[in-house]
């Protein structure tokens, strides 16, 4: 069956890592089966619309490269759809008028515990029931009402959750729900479940937060006598200690973003270095996993590989660790004028001393060491600089004697610094004899050229620097130590 998916976001404020998931799996489920992925604002709220949200949430979903095929659709353009729907509701008896100030709703729910608006209590409210129609009519012309949807009176709901499976709910629990506001906007019940039958959405994806509602929109669709969509309610994202779902100030506590592009003062996954590949492939794997062992996917294999069957119930823990690793898996199979591309100050950096085809050399060699693009950077300095300083442990491990002694017979066979291949031989003689491990012999040498331990292939290093450079540091640390 071609799915037609939507991606329904409300634009109170940036779209967080949890939201993007969400878009993912709607992506995902879509494409899979050949079908479409709808893009729909849901702001009817409009005193909680934030300015630049809706922005944030289509750039986030462009650098992540998930296209959507239809929209954005924004409800608030939608009002008399919905007008007209709420009308028929009316006029079939299964929504009314309720007049009720929010003092007297306040004075219902302390007088009763646990109160809620439906066929217990709709009685004793002010509303459609209630009232005369001589009454009703003058109230609605003064303005300020609101439409309730009618609850069955005590009857069991079931919804089918493709998660979860089947779920039962009591209409007790239920409440005769808002469907039309005071300002004339409908509410999210109405407008989410409107527009799904009139988008044709065959399969709603969502966060588990969503779930309670499910019942509300069931008696919506029986109402309209419309079918049901397939229902999927996601797992919550929890914070790392695994106890909640995941905040923006978990992320920060963590030192790791929580959106996918910047927002206001808020670095985004982007910004640090993150890949749309790495952070897609890492956010499929959060609530989502099959038996096989595999840990890299591009989108394309998602789409391939994904099987909805294999979504958890339970919550997914965000691991930072994690989604950098996976992220590495990424950056390290990229090509490297690619991994140049993304980092302009690299390229910038290494034009300024390398042809092209010696930067995307130096770049193949340090992509096996990247987690994030930015590390780039660090990566690059021994192509680009002498070490600014060097590391004091290293030193003190393998003594200044044994360092001063390998640099020193460095300097002495100058003219092997190009030959590695004879360099290398040279050096394990010179061990033998003095009795330097061979071991102790690169990391005195890797001390001098890095400035500590790490880094790609030694002799690597100085095909690259070229032998003068080489030597410079050589002296250097001669010097220093
Ligand atoms: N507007 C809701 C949200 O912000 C959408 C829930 C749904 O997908 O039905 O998450």
């Amino acid at each position: 069956m071609l799915e037609r998916a939507r991606f329904a976001p409300s634009p109170t404020g940036p779209l967080h890592i949890g939201g993007v998931r969400t878009a993912l799996f709607n992506y995902l489920i879509a494409k899979k089966s050949g079908g479409k992925f709808i893009l729909r604002i849901e702001d009817t709220d409009s005193k909680r619309t934030t300015a630049g949200a809706e922005q944030h949430i289509i750039d986030s979903l462009k650098w992540l490269g998930l296209e959507f095929d239809e929209g954005p659709f924004k409800q608030s353009d939608r009002r008399s759809l919905y007008e007209k729907k709420v009308s028929f509701l009316i006029k079939e008896g299964l929504a009314y008028y309720a007049f009720d100030t929010s003092s007297e709703l306040e004075e219902a729910r302390k007088e009763a515990g646990n109160f809620k608006y439906n066929f217990n209590t709709r009685g004793n409210m002010l509303n459609s029931f209630t009232l005369t129609e001589e009454e009703v009519s003058s109230r609605l012309d003064r303005g300020g009402y609101v439409v309730r949807m009618i609850i069955p009176e005590k009857k069991n709901i079931t919804v089918v959750d493709q998660v979860r499976g089947s779920l039962v709910f009591n209409t007790e629990e239920l409440e005769d729900k808002i469907i039309l506001k005071s300002d004339g906007m409908p509410t999210y019940h109405l407008a989410n479940v409107v527009d799904d039958h009139d988008m044709k959405i065959t399969s709603v994806i969502r966060g588990e937060e969503w779930l309670s509602s499910l019942p509300i929109h069931k008696v919506l669709y029986d109402h309209f006598k419309w079918k049901s969509p397939k229902f999927y309610h996601l797992p919550l994202i929890l914070k790392s200690s695994g106890s909640g779902k995941l905040s923006k100030r978990d992320a920060e506590e963590q030192g790791h973003a929580v959106f996918a592009v910047r927002w206001e003062d808020s670095k985004g996954f982007k910004e640090a270095g993150f890949s749309p590949e790495g952070l897609i492939n890492y956010l499929a794997l959060l609530g989502w996993s099959n038996s096989s062992e595999k840990e890299k996917y591009t989108l394309q294999e998602l789409i391939n590989e994904f099987n909805d069957k294999d979504i958890n119930k339970s919550g997914a823990r965000f691991d930072y660790k994690k989604a950098l690793w996976i992220n590495h898996l990424h950056l390290k199979d990229f090509a490297a004028d690619k991994l140049l591309s993304l980092s302009e100050e690299a390229c910038a950096q290494l034009k300024k001393k390398y042809t092209r085809e010696q930067s995307e050399e130096i770049i193949d060699l340090i992509k096996e060491r990247l987690n994030v693009t930015l590390d780039i950077n660090k990566e690059l300095s021994v192509f680009l600089r002498q070490p600014k300083e060097y590391d004091t442990g290293v030193i003190e491990k393998i003594t200044r004697e044994i360092i001063f002694d390998v640099l020193n017979f460095c300097k002495l066979k100058e003219s092997l610094i190009s030959k590695p291949k004879a360099l290398k031989e040279a050096l394990m003689v010179f061990g033998s004899e003095k009795g330097i491990s061979f071991g102790n012999i690169m990391k005195s040498l890797r001390l001098c050229l890095v400035g500590n331990l790490s880094g790609p292939d030694l002799f690597k290093i100085i095909e690259i620097i070229g032998p003068e450079e080489a030597l410079n540091r050589i002296e250097s640390l001669t010097n220093k130590i």
